[in-house]
């Protein structure tokens, strides 16, 4: 057995040597800046909402993620959480009690707790093996209006599209392997969820928060409820990226049934598209001010987070590129692109800004650049820097 002090709770765990999907209960010590994230994300929520929420960790593994939930976010109700491992169920019991926390149980499994509680959780998240794409369908017929989805996938490789097929059979999208297939791996998760809930109505009415760390990537969502809502939100936030793999050009397709363009505008290539994919915004500014402001006021009264400085980091990145277009450039893919070797890219994000530009740095990539510049510009500013 090990101790493990986490945020403001410790719990216990049977010690082993690899953190694995065959583990006998499942604790990621990695995972703990998400757990720090999400209970920041899920307080801003619940004060967003004005209302006492109820919470369901589907996937409670050693109970850890729904004991501090409990514990340190004001403003809720019942946490409930599920694992279909009997020993995963017996551990969340035991460090629930050792927390004197209270807390509801279920050992079910999660497409079933989400179908016999239609209705009933504010938030639920979801944090599986692997991917998500199982239970998106369940999530989409429990989840009430104004509710909050938190939802992990780590099959980062699938999204990204290392393999098409994966992608295709997981998530009914074709992926696209790029210098930006990991934000586009994001709004693939994010245009199935809204895709797979449409059928009940329900609709993606906001992405509060995502990111891509490490080996995987969270969604934080915003869902409400309307049948004419549903139709809008997918027809001006599902559709296509086409890229151009010799000159770098990209552009953004809104719509399912609008047609995408085959070559080209600025070198005639034959373009390559992925998608259905959510083309909307993937962060909210308001939300994530808040939560940065509930980072400072938590520094004087309680316990620091082990992994603030991250967090910080991280949020502040998310919050600048909350207003950036779609996509990002690689300097780096550019230059090789150009046969020249790499000015600063400070020098580059200064000349971008100069000429009236929005340009802002992106946490999926230290060297990529989000800007409104065209490909066409963006190649003339670097070639005039070397
Ligand atoms: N959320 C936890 C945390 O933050 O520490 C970690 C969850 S872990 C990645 C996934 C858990 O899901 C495991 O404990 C596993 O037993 C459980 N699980 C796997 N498949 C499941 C299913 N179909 N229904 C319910 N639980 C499942």
């Amino acid at each position: 057995i090990e101790i493990i002090n986490e945020g403001l709770v410790e719990i216990r765990v049977p010690k082993f040597d690899k953190v694995s999907s065959s583990a006998p209960v499942f604790y990621n010590p990695k995972m703990e800046f998400n757990r720090d994230i999400s209970i920041l994300a899920l307080q801003t929520f619940q004060e967003e909402v004005e209302r006492e929420i109820n919470i369901c960790d589907v996937f409670g593994g050693s109970g850890i993620r729904a004991i501090r939930y409990k514990k340190e976010i004001e403003g809720v109700g019942i946490v409930s959480v599920n694992d279909i491992s009997s020993l995963a169920i017996e551990q969340s019991k035991q460090n629930a009690l050792n927390n004197n926390v209270e807390i509801d149980i279920y050992q079910k499994e999660a497409n079933i707790i989400l179908r016999e509680n239609r209705g009933v959780f504010d938030v639920v998240d979801i944090d599986p093996f692997g991917t998500p794409s199982y239970f998106v369908d369940s999530v989409g017929y429990s989840l009430k209006k104004d509710s909050l989805l938190c939802i992990t996938a780590t099959d980062t490789s699938a999204l990204c599209g290392t393999y098409k097929e994966p992608c295709i059979r997981k998530y009914n999208a074709v992926p696209f392997k790029s210098e930006y297939c990991h934000e586009n791996g994001i709004r693939i998760l994010a245009g199935f969820v809204s895709l797979t809930l449409a059928k009940y109505k329900k609709y993606i009415e906001d992405i509060k928060l995502s990111h891509s760390s490490e080996h995987y990537m969270r969604l934080y969502i915003k869902i409400d409820k309307g049948s004419k809502a549903t139709d809008d939100s997918l027809a001006s936030n599902i559709g296509y990226i086409s890229h151009c793999k010799k000159c770098l050009y990209r552009t953004a397709i809104k719509g399912l049934a609008n047609p995408i363009p085959e070559f080209c505008p600025v070198c005639g290539e034959k373009l390559i598209s992925a998608g259905p994919l959510w083309i909307g915004k993937l962060q909210n500014p308001d939300f994530i001010s808040k939560m940065i402001e509930k980072l400072d006021e938590d520094n004087s009264n309680r316990k620091k987070l082990n992994t603030e400085d991250k967090i910080l980091k991280l949020l502040h990145s998310c919050f600048e590129e909350s207003n950036a277009p779609i996509t990002f450039y690689d300097i780096h893919v550019i230059c090789k692109n150009l046969k020249i070797s790499a000015p600063k890219i400070a020098d580059i994000m200064d000349e971008i800004k100069k000429e009236g530009y929005i340009v802002v740095k992106t946490h999926f990539n230290p060297i990529g650049v989000k800007s409104d510049i065209g490909i066409v510009r963006l190649k003339e500013i670097i070639n005039s820097l070397v």
